[in-house]
């Protein structure tokens, strides 16, 4: 049986010691995939059907308020994952419930050797890793279907590491995100289950014989975040509706007000923003280039 130790954490050992492993599900309650694979790996081992043989599983269900009203976060525009600064547990808590949340995981991620924070996007896209790119890490996200590795070096995302997967690794363990594809489906949930027992397996935590997925792997890097502004914005025909968008240099992307909106490079566009979640002033999507 896993003890959930705090709300919606989970806990299990094996019979010897071993890498702590750590899979976070809805740390965006609308992603239901991670969700679903959380709760189906704690009924395995809850009923005995998997069982952990060395180190340590904990199973997160991430932001339970938001799961429960099936949002991004308790409130609109609040985010779990963009809520683990590395100092968080020395910074005054701020009184939002996210804030207090990631104070009830962050020790959970500081003693992980890998954590693997389940998400999906909210427009249709391939599934893709979001982490740092290195050996390591590429270690750990073989056993996830993907062709498209995204890191993010220059903090793009939000101007500091914020994320569960960069609190891990600014605190000696593997961290990376699955994006297992578009939100409300949850065609992938079995498979991504095998995918993180595959992990589980070549780590040693339990017991059982998988053959390497290895990949080739195409790597990209978040270059700017597309800020909306009071003119608006509006995409140029064919983007805004996908992850993944390729551009070429000089593409018009589409307007702020009437301004064409064009960068020097070739890229793709990721994480494009559904309207509900668009505020003025922040990013409605990124770009990035691949780099390897
Ligand atoms: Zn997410």
């Amino acid at each position: 049986m896993m003890k959930e130790f705090l709300p919606f954490i989970w806990e299990t050992h094996g019979q010897t010691s071993g890498k702590t492993i750590t899979i976070i599900g809805g740390t965006h309650g609308n992603e239901r995939t991670g969700v679903e694979v959380v709760l189906k790996l704690k009924a395995m081992l809850d009923s005995g059907n998997l069982a952990l043989k060395t180190g340590t599983l904990y199973l997160v269900h991430g932001n339970p308020r938001a799961i429960e009203i099936g949002e991004r976060g308790s409130e609109p525009f609040l985010d779990l994952n963009r809520s683990f600064p590395i100092s968080l547990l020395m910074n005054e808590p701020t009184g939002v419930y996210e804030d207090s949340r990631a104070r009830e995981i962050a020790p959970v991620l500081q003693k992980s050797d890998i954590v693997v924070d389940l998400h999906a996007t909210n427009k249709p896209s391939e599934p893709f890793v979001a982490c740092i790119h290195s050996p390591y890490h590429e270690e750990i996200y073989k056993w996830f279907p993907c062709q498209k590795v995204l890191s993010d070096p220059g903090a793009v995302l939000a101007g500091e590491p914020m994320t569960t997967d960069e609190y891990t690794d600014a605190h000696g363990g593997i961290g990376m995100c699955y994006e297992t594809g578009q939100a409300s489906d949850l065609a992938r949930v079995d498979e991504v289950t095998q995918n993180v027992i595959n992990l589980l397996i070549d780590q040693g935590l339990v017991e059982g014989i998988v053959t390497s997925s290895i990949c080739e792997h195409e790597c990209y890097e978040l270059t700017e975040p597309v800020i909306l502004t009071d003119d608006g914005f509006i995409f140029a025909q064919d983007f805004g509706e996908r992850s993944w968008e390729p551009f070429t240099q000089g593409t018009i992307l589409g307007h702020h007000g009437n301004t064409p909106f064009v960068v020097g490079y070739e890229g793709v566009i990721v994480f494009p923003k559904i309207p509900g979640h668009r505020k003025v002033g922040k990013p409605l999507a990124y770009l990035a280039k691949r780099v390897s």
